[in-house]
């Protein structure tokens, strides 16, 4: 699907044509994304939102056009939902520092899931130190999946928040967030989804999912890095304190008191990274242009495909093998023995052959110590990646066992 549109999948690694697979870490930028960036700085860098000059009314548009644009890619109901942040991780710092001033206290409780990214779990064990609260975590079942009997059970009177991964950035399983945010709002919880692998693969709609908090990467859908989002309900954001202070989340500043601006300015202190924001909405518009349903449809079927060679390998075991994913297969190689293979040692066959995959525990060490493994090896695929690639790949790996065991 229109791999001449992305200029890096050109380049040779080690002489051999570059197979990328690595889609879950980053996805490569198609010419659009990288001409919008030399646009801006080009023809109308300035900074935004104070110049009454023309370079910065255009800046300002075009920075406020891409939030729609935000807003209109996940069914926001208005772009005041819509914070620019540096990426998911910023977008979920943010919110525990936010939510967790207000809304936490002495002996409250947080839930997140065994197969998290760090990213989901650090900023909450800050805010439980912080703050007194624990930290609960979703059990898995045997078979990778969330435990949602379990999940039931960890919801109390002192739950505040519950943040989950929608699609696991290791196994690639897409989660119950449904579920889970109709049992959390029974109780009256604000759930917030990690949205960094499922925004890029899954038309997302945060009205219908009625997720409180929504926070993903511009870097894994085709946009620039730099540049995140954190969607939240306007009734929270509203609520909730900004986090840091500076320049344009102001209303008025004196010695004796500051007042805040309007949202989604308030969460939004400094320069904002208008020229990302700007590429971003580029390559929302190019994924649109395909259809995001055509994408999911057609990633789905290359992500089942490479899953349906890899268990065909008779030494190599595929984690959650079976399930419902979105664009990630996780896996490791094992020895007639029964030994099992590094996935670093795997990983650097592969590269020698031009398969760029990721290797080792994603972070995502608490899953990676629950599946008893040093690590795992994780092919993820984009828009860009065709059969061949996975017929490379494959091949690539079945090479790299020979040489291994
Ligand atoms: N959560 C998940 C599920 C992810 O896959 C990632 C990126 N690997 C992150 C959070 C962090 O994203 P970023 O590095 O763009 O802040």
């Amino acid at each position: 699907m229109r791999r001449e549109d992305f200029p890096i999948l050109n380049e040779k690694v080690h002489e051999r044509a570059l197979v990328y697979l690595d889609n879950a870490a980053t996805t490569q930028k198609p010419q659009v994304v990288i001409d919008a960036i030399v646009e801006a700085y080009s023809h109308w860098n300035a900074n935004v939102h104070r110049g009454v000059h023309h370079l910065s009314q255009v800046a300002t548009q075009k920075h406020e056009e891409a939030r729609e644009k935000v807003a209109q890619l996940i069914h926001a109901q208005s772009s005041e939902e819509i914070i620019f942040t540096k990426g998911t991780t910023d977008s979920l710092n943010m919110l525990a520092r936010s939510f967790g001033e207000a809304m936490v206290n002495d002996g409250d409780e947080i839930i997140v899931s065994q197969l998290e990214h760090h990213s989901n779990i650090v900023p909450w064990q800050m805010l439980c130190e912080r703050k007194g609260a624990v930290l609960k975590v979703i059990p898995l079942r045997d078979d990778l999946t969330l435990d949602v009997e379990a999940f039931k059970g960890l919801l109390s009177e002192k739950t505040r928040l519950v943040s989950v991964a929608h699609v696991s950035n290791v196994l690639g399983i897409i989660n119950p967030v449904e579920e889970i945010i109709r049992l959390a709002h029974e109780k009256g919880v604000a759930v917030c989804v990690d949205g960094a692998q499922s925004v890029p693969h899954l038309a997302m709609d945060v009205q219908q999912l009625d997720c409180d908090f929504l926070v993903f990467s511009a870097h894994k859908m085709y946009g620039p890095t730099g540049l995140g989002v954190l969607y939240g309900k306007k009734e929270w954001l509203d609520k909730l304190p900004p986090v840091e202070g500076g320049g344009e989340m102001i209303e008025h500043v004196s010695f004796e008191k500051t007042t805040y601006n309007v949202l989604p300015y308030k969460f939004e202190a400094g320069t904002p990274n208008y020229v990302g924001s700007y590429a971003f909405s580029k390559a929302i518009d190019y994924v649109q242009a395909i259809g995001l349903e055509e994408v999911a449809k057609y990633e789905h079927e290359l992500a089942v495909y490479l899953e349906e060679q890899l268990v065909l390998l008779s030494n190599v075991r595929v984690y959650a093998a079976g399930q419902e994913k979105a664009g990630a297969v996780s896996f490791n190689v094992y020895k007639a023995d029964g030994g099992l293979i590094h996935p670093f040692d795997v990983g650097v066959l592969l590269d020698r052959q031009g398969v760029a995959v990721r290797t080792g525990h994603h972070c995502a060490e608490p899953l990676i110590d629950y599946l008893g493994v040093p690590g795992t090896v994780r092919a993820s695929v984009g828009l860009y990646n065709t059969k061949e690639d996975v017929d490379v790949f494959v091949a690539a790996l079945k090479k790299a066992i020979m040489m291994l065991e």
